[in-house]
């Protein structure tokens, strides 16, 4: 293993796709940390990414021989508003790896200087949120759920500007690519056929080149991403994840969760929940989540239609036929994953109402919604657990009505208890990055130049499926003074 050897299949697009751009060095930079699993899962060394060379490049302050950094051109909906020019204002492509599974990988340093795009911006990122994205990118791809990732963060040893002055920092960004419904908006709403069509065969070559077998190979690809769509928000609301700002811009064509801002996971269930302080009309709220993610798709799917065919009412005949396809796809993944919470591994016709009426008391009574699970997967092998489940209701009683019907349903089922109980425990986590212990670590960072709370929340949320009964606090709901009601935008 060695220094990153990038080889840049985005920056050979044509010269509109994006800007050529150099990172503004900071004055001192200085290394939080290196995620070495992932560093050696794309054949980068992480002693080297530690090394003052390497925490050069994480910073910005040298550029390797073999990268081509680039800021990319897109645009977007924003809250439902269309803004024709976004793109990177505050990160910067170094380029593409191939990782060891032979995928390729795109390397962003976020937070690394200004670029055409920075508009009023400083193209820096501050400590609290670059810290935020690290713990909770990496919390959902040890929950299983597919993300871009952290592979460092480092200080700048200068202060951004925000509401008050604040560390800078820097996050290292590695994805399996950047590439938003932004990004064919930006070629389709100026009239750029010919960027959409090549736009789009870079994204067929690169994510899903089974497109490319199909006999209408653009149809094919907005299928897939549709399906891609459908299964991450269903994965979402299975782990109680609020994205905070499902932008177009802000959402991948490949599927990942992307742009870490004012997300939130939810303490007590309550669909309506939103933590967004921009989020004024709750357009982004939990259970809005699957049809924002139509709207978007929609909106892809609009870019796509000169590809569809030369017949424009058969072509947007087509492309509402597979926009019809996501609610089906996410009821799928959605209802599927709702039976493997409560233990059921086959399905009848019952089950969607029994999970909807067990999310509805939870709602009446503000259950957590993590514990909740975690709490039902012991209740599965053992009814003494009911007492500790039952606790979480505000009215017990409501646990108690709706119980016994589980319970019959699970005795329908074929396997024993303990096995119930382990299949249980593999997909409802005991540990889920809670908003305030996000709080406390950025809190103790930035204030106290405290790492250690960072460096134990990770470690903890690395495992969220396993007990840890050393880390059993992790679990809990804040207290009532340490509640979070609102989350910021990083910038
Ligand atoms: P976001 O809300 O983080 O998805 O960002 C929306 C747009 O604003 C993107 O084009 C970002 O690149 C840009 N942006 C956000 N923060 C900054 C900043 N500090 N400096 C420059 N551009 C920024
Ligand atoms: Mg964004």
């Amino acid at each position: 293993m060695a220094q990153p050897a990038f080889d840049s299949a985005y920056a050979r697009l044509p010269d509109r796709f994006f800007a050529r751009v150099t990172p503004t060095p900071v004055k001192a930079p200085r290394l939080i940390r290196v995620n070495a699993p992932l560093a050696a899962e794309l054949g980068i060394d992480p002693d080297w990414l530690a090394s003052e060379e390497g925490v050069a490049v994480l910073a910005g302050n040298r550029v390797p021989d073999t990268a081509t950094p680039i800021a990319t051109a897109y645009a977007g909906h924003q809250f439902g508003g269309f803004v024709p020019q976004l793109g990177d204002g505050r990160a910067i492509l170094l380029g593409e790896v191939i990782d060891r599974g032979g995928t390729r990988r795109d390397v962003q340093l976020k937070g690394a200087g200004p670029t055409p795009y920075s508009r009023r911006g400083d193209g820096r990122a501050a400590l609290g949120p670059v810290l935020r994205e690290y713990l909770v990118s990496e919390a959902m791809q040890a929950l299983g759920i597919p993300t871009t990732r952290a592979l460092a963060a480092v200080t700048t040893g200068e202060r951004v500007v925000r509401e008050t002055m604040l560390p800078g920092a820097v996050l290292t960004r590695v994805a399996s690519s950047h590439i938003r419904v932004g990004t064919f908006q930006f070629f389709a709403s100026r009239g750029d056929v010919e960027g959409v069509r090549t736009l789009a065969d870079h994204v067929i070559a690169r994510h899903y080149p089974h497109a490319a077998e199909a006999e209408h190979p653009h149809r094919a690809l907005l299928e897939a991403v549709v399906q891609a769509q459908a299964e991450l928000v269903a994965r979402w609301l299975l782990v109680g994840f609020v994205h905070g700002v499902m932008n177009t811009d802000n959402t991948s064509v490949a599927g990942e969760t992307i742009d870490y801002g004012p997300c939130a996971f939810l303490d007590e269930y309550d669909p309506q929940a939103v933590f967004s302080s921009i989020d004024l009309y709750r357009r982004y709220a939990y259970g809005n989540q699957p049809a924002i993610a139509q709207w978007n798709l929609t909106r892809l799917a609009e870019c796509l239609l000169p590809l569809l065919g030369d017949d424009a009412d058969a072509a947007a005949e087509d492309a509402v036929q597979v926009l019809e396809a996501f609610g089906p796809a996410f009821e799928r993944a959605y209802q599927g994953g709702l039976r493997r919470k409560l233990g059921l591994s086959t399905e009848r016709p019952g089950d969607a109402a029994l999970a909807e009426e067990l999310l509805q008391a939870m709602a009446a009574n503000l259950a957590d919604f993590t514990l909740t699970f975690r709490g039902l997967s012991e209740a599965a092998a053992d009814e003494e657990a009911d007492a500790h489940v039952r606790s979480l209701f505000n009215d017990p009683g409501a646990y108690d009505a709706w119980a016994p019907r589980w319970r019959h349903r699970l005795g329908e089922e074929p396997g024993d208890a303990a096995a119930r109980r382990e299949a249980m425990l593999a997909v409802n986590p005991a540990f889920i990055p809670r908003n305030h212990r996000i709080e406390a670590v950025i809190r103790a960072a930035v204030d106290r130049n405290d790492f250690a709370p960072f460096e134990e929340l990770l470690t903890v949320l690395a495992r969220p499926f396993d007990s840890q009964p050393a880390f059993a606090r992790y679990m809990e709901p804040p207290a009532a003074h340490e509640r979070v009601h609102q989350t910021f935008c990083g910038t």
